[in-house]
């Protein structure tokens, strides 16, 4: 630690550091967190401050961090090759992780296609679903489903098919058209309907947009079963499925963006395995190094891949691709992220950890600003609202969501929500022990911060 002159650090990292969904004018007038170093789920800043990451470094890591499967994984990979393209020529690691992704997805999917971030890989199912059409001899199917409330990243192709307004509003002039259908957010239904009474009527409306208009439509994309940049929502059983069924029925591709629930977080390995769905394209992310590196992948059918064989000067190929794609010190990580679910049983053991998380989170229930407390897996929403039973939120200048976070961060445990809804995502390998301790510190800071009791 020595090696740091924290002082000087805190001087750059204002003096020089744009950081990301930040407003910088706050973050200026406050002093920062220098995270230096971790021990399994436990991060540590420069001052030897320790913080339970209680959301995952924001939602990437799964087994905690200094995994030796992975630290090793990537040690012996830099002493071998350091990158070199994917483009026309290959790599073992690569070559390794695309067979063993293959094998633990859903059946049907066959070929892989990596990037970097989660929205170069959702660019990638776009433009894939786009061009897919145009072999097919249906150029006229151009057009995107997606949510109410969606999230799939930040570059413009995956803005456009968003449904967050606050991040939509601002680039709107930017962006292609796109179906919107309703959110699947119980809390607030958006057909003001009650589940189960409304026999999830959410997914109908994805059926009658493309019953009316699947001559125009490519391919509907969603998030299965947690909208999570949305809040956390978490979709009634039954939803996914009967959004594939409407896409068969309609000859529309589904395009599942699995970049926050891949990887165990929602209790199995992927989230459309709880009700056995198999999209045309998986988007994957996230978790997929573990949580130590940027790599991405966008898996399709051999349908799909198929439609872009042809002669060279038929110019079928897939006009797409990114300098890291394939990168082999990532992939090595992502090899070893696989080895540690195998040998530390990650998934087995998540099983009572998710029981054990649901019965903690009961509590929350009676607190009197708690309107909604939501969970798949790994995956919690806690929404604060000013008044339970209107339901009416707070005011955004209150920052409820901030100060709950504040408190908790002076407790020992770091968390970012989002607006008005405080988000859990730990690692799938917190123990016991800490998981307790994350609900309890979160407990006491939304006791705290909403009716000002400690
Ligand atoms: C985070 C996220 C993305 C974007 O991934 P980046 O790696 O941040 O580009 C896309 N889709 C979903 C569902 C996400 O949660």
């Amino acid at each position: 630690m020595d090696k740091y002159d924290i002082k000087k650090l805190e001087q750059y990292d204002i003096e020089f550091v744009w950081h990301p969904f930040t407003q910088m004018k706050e973050y200026e007038s406050k002093k920062p967190i220098i995270i230096e170093r971790a021990e399994g789920v436990y991060l540590i800043d420069t001052e030897g401050r320790r913080y339970i990451d209680g959301v995952s470094s924001l939602w990437v890591n799964i087994h905690g961090h200094r995994v030796p499967e992975i630290d090793d994984a990537i040690k012996e990979q830099v002493q071998k090759v350091g990158h070199s393209t994917l483009l026309g020529i290959t790599n073992p690691p690569a070559v390794e992780l695309a067979k063993e992704l293959i094998d633990i997805c859903p059946s049907g999917l066959k070929k892989v296609f990596y990037s970097g971030d989660g929205a170069s890989a959702v660019e990638v199912a776009l433009k894939m679903a786009f061009q897919y059409w145009q072999h097919k001899g249906k150029p006229n199917k151009t057009k995107f489903v997606c949510l109410e409330n969606g999230y799939h990243g930040d570059t413009i192709g995956a803005v456009s098919v968003g449904g967050i307004d606050l991040f939509h509003a601002a680039f709107k002039p930017l962006l292609f058209k796109t179906y919107k259908a309703p959110s699947y957010y119980c809390y607030r239904c958006p057909l003001g309907k009650t589940y189960p009474s409304c026999n999830i009527a959410c997914s109908e409306e994805v059926g009658k947009i493309l019953e009316k208009h699947h001559e125009e439509i490519a391919a509907v994309i969603l998030e299965p079963y947690v909208q999570a940049a949305g809040g956390m929502i978490v979709s009634p059983p039954g939803y996914l499925r009967r959004v594939r069924e409407y896409c068969d029925k309609y000859n529309v591709l589904l395009i599942l963006d699995e970049v926050a629930t891949g990887f165990g977080r929602t209790g199995k390995m992927f989230a459309c395995q709880h009700e056995d769905v198999t999209p045309d394209i998986l988007v994957l992310g996230k978790g997929m190094t573990g949580g130590y590196l940027p790599l991405s992948a966008t898996i399709t059918t051999q349908d799909i891949y198929d439609a872009f064989l042809g002669d060279y000067e038929e110019f079928k190929t897939f006009f797409h691709g990114h300098s890291y794609a394939g990168n082999p010190i990532c992939c090595a990580a992502a090899l070893g992220n696989l080895k540690a679910f195998k040998r530390y049983k990650t998934l087995e053991k998540l099983k009572e950890k998710i029981e054990f998380l649901e019965q903690e989170l009961q509590e929350f229930r009676g607190l009197k600003h708690v309107g909604d407390v939501r969970n798949k897996g790994f995956m919690v929403g806690i929404e604060l609202v000013e008044d339970k039973e209107s339901k009416k939120p707070y005011p955004p200048g209150m920052k409820m969501g901030w100060r709950v976070a504040e408190f908790a961060m002076q407790e020992g445990v770091l968390i970012r929500p989002l607006g008005n809804v405080v988000v859990l995502m730990p690692p799938l390998g917190i123990p016991i022990e800490d998981l307790s301790k994350l609900v309890k510190v979160t407990y006491r800071a939304i006791k705290r911060a909403t009716e000002g009791e400690v």
